[in-house]
């Protein structure tokens, strides 16, 4: 019995996933004259020789990166996707901004040179207690170089505790120290917040407004479009896979496909998402 159940669960599963895949087909003539939404990418480590799902391989970055290369795509900054969600302002046809969360050493050490090679810029989001305090992270002195490069630098708070967990008073702490820290250190604005974990409530909304942040991203799965909340802007997780380059074309080209996959998935298969942090 519980073999029939699971044998049809997933015959349903694949006839749904094959209707979604031809009803998008269908649809991509209406996709492309609808205002467009921009892929932000987001990415953790690139690591060869860490065993996570977070950790890109090195090769498998590069491939992704020479693809939008190759293809032409233009990497954009925080502010230029922020006129254009805002106020319609000129982007690139094919922008994408890509972002890296936690400031892992990696992000200097081997994501930089391959960004560099391709003449894309990042924005990189710093954990600000641990910058120079532990050798997984990234230092000051590489902060300053991606920084110099044209890379935007953001907070991802000082410590990568979930606001939603802390007081009123601690989240505000939180916010507002991060930002003062890359601010003192690189003399410029810090201007954009990612939150840990992807967790924030109305509070923390509030919070991250009232200290003074333009927009806020999170891992709400998707892409930015000028229905977006610039305080909840959706990215696409790219994360380490046997078929990465596959996984990364669907994700970029496929995006809400891929989240209506992903919802099935959890829904009726009972498979747990691999959240990005
Ligand atoms: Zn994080």
């Amino acid at each position: 019995m519980f073999y029939l159940l699971w044998g049809d669960t997933v015959k349903l599963y694949k006839v749904i996933v094959i209707i979604l895949i031809l009803g998008s087909l269908l649809l991509q003539g209406n996709i492309i004259s609808q205002p467009r939404e921009i892929p932000v990418l987001n990415y953790h480590m690139v690591e060869d020789n860490v065993d996570n799902q977070l950790a890109v391989t090195v090769k498998d970055f590069d491939d992704q990166m020479s693809y939008l290369y190759r293809n032409g795509y233009k990497s954009i900054t925080p502010d230029e996707l922020l006129s254009y969600l805002k106020n319609g302002d000129d982007i690139p046809e094919k922008s994408v901004l890509i972002t890296f969360d936690d400031g892992y050493r990696d992000t200097y050490l081997n994501a930089y040179p391959i960004l560099e090679k391709y003449r894309f810029t990042a924005t990189v989001f710093l954990i600000t207690d641990v910058v120079g305090n532990d050798d997984w992270y990234l230092d000051w002195d590489q902060v300053k170089k991606m920084h110099q490069a044209g890379f935007v630098i953001g907070s991802h708070t000082l410590s990568h505790v979930p606001l939603t967990t802390l007081s009123r008073d601690e989240a505000l702490l939180e916010l507002q120290k991060s930002k003062e820290k890359i601010e003192g250190e690189l003399g410029t604005t810090a201007s954009y917040f990612a939150y840990p974990t992807g967790a924030y409530n109305d509070e923390v909304l509030d919070l991250v407004k009232k200290v003074g942040y333009k927009a806020a991203f999170s891992v709400q799965f998707g892409k930015s479009g000028q229905n977006s909340n610039i305080y909840e802007l959706e990215r696409i997780p790219i994360f380490r896979s046997t078929w990465a380059f596959y996984d990364f074309y669907l994700r970029l080209h496929f995006t809400s496909l891929v989240e209506k996959a992903r919802w099935i998935k959890k829904e009726i298969m009972g498979e747990t998402l691999v959240q990005a942090n």
